[in-house]
Formats: C-alpha cells, structure tokens, sequence
C-alpha cells in the first residue's frame, strides 16, 4: 500500500507497519489546510483497505509535528455562519474517529510542534510518544474559540478534568517533560531514539504486551466522575478561570461547562456538544477580534522578516548607553538572547544597578526552573559595564537610554558617534524626542534611527523602530533585526512627536483630565476602564509609570499638536505632580501605596487627592460608564486614524498591533481600529461630534469622516 501526497504519505515499513507521515511539501511548517483535512481522510481510505495492516505509526517531519489548524481560513469560515462551521470542522472529526476504529494500534512520534489540531490528532492515536523538545498544547481559546476537533472529549478523558480545564482554557505552550507528568504523552525520549521508540510501543500492542484497546475505551466512553467529583473540579476550575482572565473571554468558561456537560456522554454525544459550542462561540465579537489579533500579528512579523532580510548583516555585539531602568532591561534582554551587549553610564552606581536587576531577574527565572543554574552565570557575563568606550569599536548597533533630556541626548550621541565604527547603527529609545532633530547631531545621520522599548523591557513585546527623516533603509533593517533577535515584536513607524504609541496613548489621558474638571471621581473612571478590558485604569496607570515623565511630555506634545493637545491649566495631572505625588515610586500618585507583606505596593484610595484637586475641579458627581467610554476611548482612536491618515503607520494591522502590545489594549477588542469598526465608523463620528464641544480633541479627522461617510471600516474582514 502507498499513498503519497502534499502533506500526507504513508511508508509501509516491514511486519506490516506504516507511517503516516505528515510532511508539507509546499510549506515549512505542517498546518491543517481544508486540503490537509482532505487528504488525511484518503490517506485513511488507503489505510483501512489494506488487509496486511498492523500498526501505524504517525509522524511529523523536520520542523515539528503539526502547529494546528490554517488560521488564514478561519474569518472566512465564521462567514458561513455556525451550521457551516459545524459542517467543516465535522471533516477532521470523522478523520480522528477513523484513526480510532482502525483495527491496528496506532502511536503518534511527536516532535516539535504538536498544537490545537495537531495535539488532537495525537490524542485520537493510542500512544503518545514524545520527543523531549517537543512543545504540546492547545492555544484555541488564545484565539476566542475551543478546540474543535475532539480536544474538549478527548483530552479530559486521558488527562482527567482539572488538567484539560487548565489546559484549554489558559491556552497554554507545554513541554514534553510536563506532558509526561500530566499523562498526555505516554514517554519522551531524545529527538533521535524517537522512532524506535514510537516502534517499540507499537509492537508491544502488535504483541498484545499493551492493551491499546483499553485505551480506546477510556476515550470513547463517558468519564469516570461521579457527580459531587465533577461539580467540585468545575466549579473551582471555573473559579480560577474567571479569577485569572475575567469576564471579557467566553470561550475558556465555555470550555470548562462543555467538559462538564459532556462528561456524561459518550465520545460521539460529546463531539457534537464541542461542535455546536465552538459554532457558537465562532460568532462572538471577541472570537473575530482575537483571531484578528493573531492574523495582525502575524503581519507585523512578516513585515519584520522583509527587513531583516535587507539587513547587511547580522547583530553579533550591541552597546546601550545608560545602566537605568530601561538600558539595564535592554542589556538584560539582550544577553539572554545571546548577543553580548556592553553597557556604558556615566556612574558605577547606575552600573551596579542595572547589573543588580538583571541578576534579580534571572534569579527568578532560576527559581522557577526556566534556567540552570550554569545557564544565568553565562547571561551575566554577556553584559560588559563600563564607565569608558572601550569596545565600542567592535559593536554592530549602539542603543541610547540616557535620561529623557534633549541637550544630554545630542551630546551623548555625538559623542558615541566617534567611537563607533563607520557602518555601526546609532538607536534612540528616547519616548518623545524627535528623532530627526537628535539626528542633527551626527555626522552620519543615515545610520540612525529610534528604538523605543516599553517598560518593563524584558516583559513587553513591542519595540516601536522609528524612521526619522534620514534614516537609511538599511539601518532600520538592522534595528528591525536587533529587535525581532530579542524576541520582541518590532512595529516600523514614521517620526512624530510622541511616534505611535504614546502620541495615541496622550489623548486618552487628555480625555481622563477632562473627564476629573468636569467632575468624574478618578476612582470610577479607572473602575469603568478596568471594566471596559484595560489591565489598570488611566490613574493607576499614570501612578505606576510615574507621573513625571508624562508631565515632561505635555510640552512635546502640546507643540506638535497645539490645535488639540495643549494641557488644560490646572489639570490633575500637574496638581498632583507640584504636590510631588509622582506616582508609586513616592508612595503617593492618584492613590496611596503602602507596601504589603511580600514588599509590593498596595494601592488604597487618597483622601488628599480629592482635596488637592478639588479647587480646579467641578464637584464630584456621578458620570454614566457611556460617557467615560466615549470620552476616553474615543480621542485614543480619532488619534490613531490621524496616524494612519499622515502614514505614521502603514497599516491597520500594525497599528493595532502597536497599542495591543505595547500599552495592553484589551485584546478581546482587537485594538482601537478594530474597536472603531466594531462599534461603526459613523457611531465614532456622532460620539465625537457630541463632545466637540470639549475641545480640538474631539474633532473628527477627515480621513475618518469620509471612511464613515462611505460606509467602510479599517479592516475588510
Ligand atoms: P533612568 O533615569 O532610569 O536611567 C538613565 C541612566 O542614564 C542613568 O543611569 C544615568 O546615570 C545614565 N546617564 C545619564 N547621562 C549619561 C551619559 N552621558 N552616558 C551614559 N549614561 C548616562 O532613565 P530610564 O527610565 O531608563 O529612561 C531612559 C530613556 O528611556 C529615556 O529617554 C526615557 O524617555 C526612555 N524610556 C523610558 C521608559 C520608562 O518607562 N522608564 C519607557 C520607554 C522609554
């Protein structure tokens, strides 16, 4: 017996074995295309003919087993609506229960990448045997949506309820090792005894040493809880769920009740409770925003991947200026990523500093085993503190992360500009200083360019690469290089004061100070925010950033965009800031901090805030949650369609993507373009018009006027 086609071949090996080999010939990675789906299932119509069949074993090939389902069809999929989704995920479900009827054994051999469809095909195999750098787990609720292909029956049934609950719903990468102790993966073995292991397991089935069909009964049967065990594990998995992620996601709580629900039932029954509650769920706002996310961000790395592709050459050794909280996290970052990074400050306190910190931080990682021991004394020698330029000479790109000072900047640069060889790339990660006028201080302009990285460093994904007006190509490819070689998410934007991230962040804060002179109570409005998706409100936001460098910001932003950013007197902001309540790190901003037993500061509400700001502030009165939504959201997007309008971002995808990941714009809401959309263009339009009234802030820009006029949104999805 053969067959052999794009993605599926079998191999008939000897003693009647097969291998089912999934191996993409048009693709690198192995998906599941509507094509895959089909031709597994004459893949399996060739199995089950043969006479001579006695065991099968399924493999991947070099670069993993299977990363899951074709993202790229999902939106037009949903299109369909629920009844066709149901129709469509049914293919590759009648495919996994065939692989359950063959009358032979049948044992996956996973390496590498095993997710959502790709984890259920191993489920719906007898046997899991694993590679140890193979990495399982189904991410679909990352994605607003359940597993569809049997994860939800099968993976409770082997695993039991408290480990496919948390599975599913946290949407989790896991490593083989914490497969092997969860009972999803049967044994893990070094990548190249892989198939002789998967073997080994086949034939003790062939031998009837293991009894594979037990296995298949566990899977097709209902599982063995009684009733008080299984409310007990949904309710507390409930719980954790709805603790940890919040009310804004409904597919994990989907998943949780559809475990409990279908425990009951046999495979067959729960499969078509999976069907039907993943066809609903495709149809949720939150299931199109997030898939949007995902298809954005997949963008965004394709864009970086064109521009790394221009880079002359590779970042081998870099350099930060400036040991603080950003150039410490930067030369943490890079080290970790393997390219030894020389810091240089102007104090040996700043260096013994950020030394410190990046020791804190690979501690921790040390103590919860994401790195040996040997591992973290190798990253620390990566970083190379000094007080001079020695080495500087030897390094591909130099970061800037002095303090935020214009006249600092330009001496600093000018100054690393001599010590650098001619080809090396100059970076800013100033927030708010105009590239093209720093550039004013290099010889070599062309080689320089900004590099804004988000606080804290080491946990926030984006890296904003800004083009001032003589950046070279080639330096922001290296940037873009430097950027995606640190794990991060780089975004190419144009200069402007504030780039893109901060300058649509500031009218959102503009908005909040409107908000507390006409009267909001700072403790709503964060409350509705909270509410409304974000991680923290506008004031615990502005607390935990520190109110200062914004108040530095106000002049920057009010030059370059006087007709609409100009501070109102007296606002909040810098009544608090000449208080010197400059946020959690005075233990006093917006609210109080006190620190608790494990040394964290604890917010609690200010009495003198109120008192502070009740001279410059209407009285305090009740505002309804529609009024705070429109007039905080609404500036933040009438903003970013200005950015898009003037070509400070290319796209809506990276726009979007900018604001998820670099200020955790809630994701279930896609991003503020996706928001405007969501909502309608023209709705935008009369929330803005209705408080134009307020201010430049709320004028409409034209580009939007007219998108709106023409019944169109930014994405045509
Ligand atoms: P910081 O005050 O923590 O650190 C600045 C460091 O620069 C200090 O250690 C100081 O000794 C050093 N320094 C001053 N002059 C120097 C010189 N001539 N040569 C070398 N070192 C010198 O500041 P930070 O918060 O790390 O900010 C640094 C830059 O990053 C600023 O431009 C800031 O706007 C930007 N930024 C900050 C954040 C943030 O949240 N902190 C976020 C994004 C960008």
């Amino acid at each position: 017996m053969t067959f052999s086609g794009n993605a599926f071949s079998i191999l008939m090996h000897e003693e009647g074995i097969a291998e089912l080999g999934f191996n993409t010939q048009d693709a690198k990675l192995n998906i599941f295309t509507t094509a895959a789906v089909a031709e597994l299932s004459e893949a399996l119509d060739a199995l089950e003919r043969s006479a001579d069949l006695k065991g099968l074993i399924i493999t991947g090939n070099e670069s993993g087993f299977c990363a899951g389902a074709d993202i790229g069809e999902f939106q037009s999929q949903y299109r369909g609506g629920p009844e066709a989704v149901i129709a469509t995920v049914s293919a590759n479900i009648r495919n996994y229960n065939r692989i359950e009827l063959l009358q032979v054994p049948v044992v996956a051999a996973v390496n590498g990448m095993a997710l959502g469809g790709g984890l259920e095909l191993c489920l719906a195999c007898d046997y899991r045997i694993a590679a140890d750098n193979a990495v399982i787990g189904l991410p679909e609720c990352n994605l607003g949506i359940i597993p569809g292909w049997g994860g939800t029956v099968r993976l409770p049934r082997i695993a039991g309820f408290d480990t496919a609950a948390e599975w599913i719903a946290f949407a989790q990468q896991q490593p083989a090792v914490k497969g092997l102790q969860a009972g999803v993966l049967d044994a893990v073995v070094e990548p190249e005894r892989l198939r002789d292991a998967a073997r080994h397991t086949l034939r003790q089935c062939i031998d009837g040493k293991l009894d594979y069909r037990a296995r298949r009964r566990q899977k097709t049967s209902p599982m063995q809880l009684n009733g008080v065990e299984l409310a007990m594990a949904h309710e507390s998995c409930r719980g954790v769920v709805l603790m940890r992620l919040g009310t804004h996601y409904p597919a994990p709580v989907a998943a949780i009740d559809l475990i409990r629900e279908a425990a009951a039932l046999d495979r067959d029954a729960a499969l078509a409770l999976e069907s039907s509650t993943l066809a609903t769920l495709t149809a949720t706002p939150e299931a199109h925003a997030l898939t949007g996310v995902f298809i954005n961000e997949r963008a965004v790395m394709k864009q970086a991947r064109s521009w790394i592709k221009r880079s002359d050459r590779g970042i081998e050794r870099a350099a930060v200026l400036g040991a603080g909280i950003m150039g410490g996290g930067i030369a943490f970052q890079s080290a970790l990523s393997g390219i030894p990074i020389r810091m240089r400050d102007i104090a040996q306190r700043g260096l013994d500093l950020g030394l410190s910190e990046a020791g804190k931080l690979l501690s921790r990682r040390v103590e919860r085993g994401r790195m040996a021991p040997a591992q973290m004394g190798q990253t620390l020698n990566n970083i190379i503190p000094g007080l001079g330029y020695e080495g500087f000479d030897g390094v591909d790109i130099v970061v800037e992360a002095v303090v935020e000072k214009p006249e600092v900047k330009l001496a600093v640069l000018a100054e690393v500009e001599q010590q650098v060889r001619e080809d090396t790339v100059l970076a800013s990660n100033t927030s708010t200083i105009s590239i093209t006028s720093l550039a004013a201080a290099l010889q070599r302009p062309q080689n320089f360019c900004g590099m804004h990285f988000f606080n804290p460093v080491h946990a926030m994904p984006l890296v904003e690469v800004i083009r001032g007006e003589q950046s070279a190509d080639s330096t922001i490819a290296r940037t873009v290089a430097y950027a995606a070689a640190l794990g991060k998410k780089p975004v190419i934007v144009r200069d402007c004061p504030g780039f893109l991230v901060n300058r649509t962040l500031y009218p959102y804060f503009l908005g909040f100070m409107l908000l507390l002179r006409d009267g909001a109570d700072y403790q709503q409005v964060d409350k509705v925010m909270e509410q409304w998706g974000w991680p923290m409100g506008p004031a615990y936001l502005l607390d935990v950033v520190g109110l200062d460098p914004v108040v530095h910001s106000e002049q920057v932003m009010a030059s370059g965009y006087p007709e609409r950013m100009t501070a109102i007197d007296d606002n909040a902001l810098s009544v608090l800031f000449q208080a010197g309540r400059l946020g959690q790190k005075t233990g006093a901003g917006f609210y109080q901090y006190q620190e608790d037993s494990r040394g964290r500061p604890r917010k609690t509400p200010a009495a003198e805030t109120y008192e502070l700001l009740s001279p410059h502030c209407d009285a305090l009165r009740e505002v309804s949650t529609d009024e705070i939504t429109a007039r905080m959201i609404v500036p933040m997007g009438l903003e970013m369609a200005r950015c898009l309008e003037d070509g400070i971002v290319a796209s809506a995808a990276e726009a979007d993507t900018a604001l998820v990941l670099g200020l955790g714009f809630p994701r279930f809401r896609g991003g503020i373009l996706r928001w405007m959309d969501s909502v309608g263009l023209d709705n935008v339009c009369e929330m803005a018009d209705y408080y134009a009234g307020l201010g430049g802030l709320y004028q409409v820009p034209e580009s939007l006027r007219r998108l709106a006029q023409a019944g169109g949104g930014f994405y045509n999805d």
